[in-house]
């Protein structure tokens, strides 16, 4: 198997599994259109975190990386009428190409995008009411200290989702000295019999090539 054949079949799985939506289309271009790089989560993984969202029955939702707000929009739709979503973001520019997707697609009252470094604003996060859902999908470097700060805001069956932790079997190229995939092996090294959560990953293939993403359960 190969790429095409997994991008053909990640098109039939939107074909048969999520309706044609001008906006988000709308939203793709517009990121295009501000030159943002595509690294976006696939429709399918979209609708994958918009699931998990209504299955948690999800109402206060945080999103580590926003880039364009493609994957905060799936996820926010899924957000009953009290839900909220934060999101942190780097970057003022994308925060702002994002603010202006938000709106486009109807949900910018549900979602508060705080711009800096993650690091930072994790901490100002403390003493709200903790997170039901929470998706990592920054830079990879800092996966370890996000899944901490992302624990302090937690509550028993708070649901941990991050994204890009396979990168192409890198994980495991012993010659690698990437910060990201060293961040992703600290990250496991976490995970690892971590008393307070309860973790599994698996392994992705689709129109975004060969990756995967960790699942942790706040006990
Ligand atoms: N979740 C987005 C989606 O699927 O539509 C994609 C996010 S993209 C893979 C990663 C984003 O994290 C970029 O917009 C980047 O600017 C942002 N980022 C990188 N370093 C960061 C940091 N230290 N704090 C917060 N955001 C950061």
């Amino acid at each position: 198997s190969s790429l095409e054949t997994w991008k053909k079949v990640d098109d039939y799985f939107v074909d048969q599994l999520i309706p044609e939506d001008p906006v988000m289309n709308q939203i793709l271009q517009a990121n295009k259109k501000a030159n943002l790089p595509s690294i976006d989560v696939s429709a399918t993984q979209g609708k994958l975190l918009q699931l998990f969202v209504k299955m948690k029955g999800a109402k206060n939702v945080l999103e580590i990386g926003t880039l364009g707000g493609y994957s905060s929009i799936w996820m926010a739709k899924a957000l009953p009428a009290e839900g909220h979503l934060t999101t942190l973001e780097f970057s003022p520019k994308h925060a702002e190409v994002a603010s202006k997707n938000m709106e486009t697609a109807g949900v910018k009252d549900k979602i508060e995008i705080i711009v800096g470094p993650a690091a930072e604003s994790l901490p100002t996060l403390e003493g709200r009411e903790p997170f039901d859902f929470v998706f990592i999908d920054a830079d990879k470097n800092n996966n370890p200290r996000y899944i901490k700060e992302a624990l302090k805001l937690s509550k028993s069956g708070t649901t941990i989702l991050v994204d890009n932790v396979v990168r192409d079997g890198k994980l495991l190229d012993e010659e690698s000295n990437d910060p990201s995939i060293n961040g992703i092996r600290e990250m496991f090294d976490l995970l690892k019999d971590h008393p307070r959560l309860d973790s599994t990953a698996f392994q992705t293939v689709g129109s975004k090539g060969y990756d995967g993403f960790v699942l942790a359960v706040v006990q």
